[in-house]
């Protein structure tokens, strides 16, 4: 976002006298000085263009959109008054216009304002309203690796109800059908919702989480100078760069503070320390801190990352192919297991509609499990999979689901349509529609 320019007057000192000037503006504050005091001169010597655009604004949505392009809280006076002189204290639109200038954009939001938004906009009807408000999310501390990454876009979608989901694609940048699904689901859920159509649940997409590797690369480089060998040998795992769980951002931080390692690894009770692989970081990458961020801010209930994986050769491998595989909430596993089941149902009830010799979208969901093969080698590191479903301090645990799409090689037609069967499960499933079926 930029910010544009304000044109700045020197503000002259308090004076008992006027001062010759020959400049007509200057004049003109000398003069409202004489009359109205310091106060009023200040306020005329920030009046921005922002504050001017809002008042020739056509329409109210002209007026939110001014407010979200920002892309973050709105500091300036003038804009603020401009803002609160066109709605009534206590209307729902003087509320949004609030939001946006203390928050930013949606994304920005915290949870507890985006329940208001959801029951002002249900209690009061508001007109169906497309969504697909877009924000930046930055990483909550300042670091020398953000130069290196590119910004982690987010973008909101009103639901029905207060619930609150998260989907994220592209953690790894070498599986762009992920990227493709999450792009996709964010047309449907922009026509849906103009449609007045909204999900059950309130949704934020990221679709593009590592966006730096995109089309490029698994792994992150270390150095942006590195080559792609040396990326492959030794790039950092992003899904391999969170805190422990039951661990806080805050928690990893503190670590830092008292001269530790951000991320520490500790096998589970009985196992030993894995082989280091190379892709090991002590630290969290910029991305991971902005998800983060926002994971804390937003609260979702749920997250699905969208992701891809090749097929195997011979016998299917439980979790290590193909499907849908939910790492359910800590404290409430029984119905991350559900959802995971109902979203396996829905794909399978549809697969049919697949091209004839392709091989089965979930056969890494061997006898229906949407577990994880709880003997599967891990890497160190702690991935989403096992953060966020672990509660903390300050937070419930989290369903994660892991929708891995078949890679189909060159065949562009079978890809379309195995990435249209996993957005729609999302879109139907996961999101809702109907709150019955929403355990
Ligand atoms: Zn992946």
């Amino acid at each position: 976002m930029e910010r544009e320019p304000r044109t700045s007057l020197p503000v002259p000192a308090r004076q008992t006298a006027p001062v010759a000037v020959s400049v007509p503006a200057l004049d003109r504050v000398l003069a409202l000085q004489r009359s109205a005091g310091n106060a009023a001169v200040t306020r005329l010597l920030a009046r921005s263009p922002l504050a001017d655009q809002v008042k020739a604004a056509p329409d109210k949505g002209a007026v939110f959109a001014l407010l979200r392009k920002q892309g973050g809280p709105v500091t300036d006076a003038d804009t603020i008054s401009a803002v609160q002189a066109l709605y009534a204290q206590g209307t729902d639109d003087r509320w949004l216009a609030d939001q946006l200038v203390t928050y930013g954009p949606e994304p920005l939001w915290p949870a507890t304002a985006l329940a208001d938004r959801s029951r002002r906009s249900t209690a009061g009807k508001w007109a169906p309203e497309p969504g697909n408000i877009s924000a930046v999310i930055a990483p909550p501390d300042k670091d020398p690796d953000d130069a290196n990454a590119k910004p982690v876009v987010a973008y909101f979608f009103p639901g029905q109800s207060e619930r609150r989901a998260l989907i994220i694609g592209g953690v790894h940048g070498s599986e762009p059908q992920g990227v493709e699904v999450v792009e996709s689901l964010r047309g449907e859920l922009e026509k849906a919702c103009a449609a007045g159509k909204p999900p059950y649940f309130t949704v934020i997409l990221i679709p593009a989480l590592n966006a730096r590797t995109r089309g490029k690369s698994r792994y992150v480089p270390r150095d942006p100078k590195e080559s792609a060998k040396q990326t492959l040998d030794q790039g950092i795992e992003p899904n391999r760069s969170f805190p422990a769980p039951g661990e806080d951002y805050a928690d990893a931080r503190a670590r830092v503070a008292a001269g530790k390692p951000e991320l520490v690894y500790t096998p589970p009770p009985g196992q030993k320390m894995p082989a280091a692989t190379g892709h090991e970081t002590s630290k969290m990458l910029p991305e991971t801190r902005a998800l983060i961020a926002l994971i804390e801010r937003f609260s979702p209930e749920r997250i699905a990352s969208v992701h891809a994986h090749g097929i195997s050769a011979g016998d299917a491998k439980v979790g290590d192919d193909p499907g849908i595989f939910v790492d359910p909430a800590t404290d409430d596993a029984a119905a991350g297991e559900q959802l995971g089941k109902r979203m396996l149902a829905e794909g399978k009830a549809h697969a049919g509609q697949l091209p004839t010799g392709r091989k089965d979208p979930f056969r890494g969901n061997v006898g229906d499990s949407v577990t994880y093969d709880p003997n599967a080698p891990h890497a160190r590191g702690y991935s989403l999979g096992s953060w966020a479903p672990a509660p903390t301090k300050t937070r419930k645990g989290i369903s994660t689901v892991t929708v891995e799409v078949p890679q189909y090689g060159g065949d562009a037609a079978a890809t379309q349509q195995v990435e249209n069967l996993d957005r729609d499960i999302l879109l139907n499933i996961f999101l809702g529609p109907n709150p019955k079926q929403n355990p």
